[in-house]
């Protein structure tokens, strides 16, 4: 009788041991998918439909900050993240002599509905042909809901014109941005597309992502976000024709160095 209390108790502290190890990895394994399936589930309210689409007021994205003045005159909203990495940047730029300026980032969907609207109206006053309308604006302009300055990601810097990047100091800043822009996460998503095979948009030599972010942004765009959410504006009817299908041909169409 004692032998069996005796032989209850130690197998009840080994119990408790083998518990205590066993459990401890139980519970770290735990807090690691809880862990996980807390960041999924803010990446996903994050990167809601509505936030892929730029509906929503970056003002108040609780992600969003307002650009200082030592880096635009302008009133320019990004991601916390991506201006911390561009403050960084244009730093180390300024160390080298080369001045960098941001002169556009976050653009909401109503935003750039008023951009594309304008320039539409313009055109339709001498063409007829929308899709040919809708092809020449693409040359330069997303459509809204498409573009990538929806995200917090995206910058335009120095100037928007080619003619700028032909001078002696944008070349001088393109090149500077050429070899060092992608230590400081950014990257030109608008490349040579004659070289480099890519469709959609002309080059823009002013235009840099900032890939960390923006890398997990266009995989949410890919997976959320299908033809008949792009709507609201003015031929918008066009998203899907075939010159035109703007998500396999635009907002897919980037450089294959921003496309890891
Ligand atoms: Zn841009």
């Amino acid at each position: 009788m004692t032998l069996s209390f005796q032989r209850f108790f130690i197998l009840l502290f080994l119990g408790t041991i083998s518990c205590n190890n066993s459990c401890d990895i139980e519970n770290n394994d735990k807090k690691a998918n809880q862990k996980e399936e807390e960041k999924n589930k803010n990446k996903s309210l994050n990167y809601n439909k509505d936030f892929l689409l730029g509906k929503f007021d970056y003002r108040d994205h609780p992600n969003f900050v307002l650009v200082s003045e030592q880096w635009s005159d302008k009133e320019i909203y990004l991601q916390k993240e991506t201006l911390e990495a561009f403050d960084k940047m244009a730093t180390a730029a300024s160390n080298d002599g080369i001045p960098l300026i941001i002169l556009s980032g976050t653009r909401n969907f109503d935003e750039q509905k008023v951009i594309w609207e304008n320039k539409w109206n313009l055109n339709k006053l001498e063409m007829q042909d929308e899709t040919k309308i809708a092809l020449k604006i693409l040359t330069s302009s997303s459509m809204p809901t498409s573009s990538r300055h929806h995200w917090g990601t995206d910058i335009d810097i120095n100037s928007v014109e080619e003619i700028y990047f032909e001078s002696a100091i944008g070349k001088q800043v393109y090149n500077w941005l050429k070899n060092n822009a992608s230590k400081f996460g950014f990257c030109q998503v608008y490349d040579d597309k004659k070289v480099t095979k890519r469709t959609g948009y002309e080059t823009e030599k002013w235009h840099w992502s900032y890939l960390p972010l923006a890398k997990d942004i266009l995989s949410e765009y890919k997976m959320q976000i299908e033809l008949k959410d792009i709507k609201g504006f003015q031929g918008d009817y066009l998203a899907g024709n075939n010159d035109i299908q703007i998500i396999n041909n635009y907002v897919l169409g980037i450089s294959k160095e921003c496309n890891f």
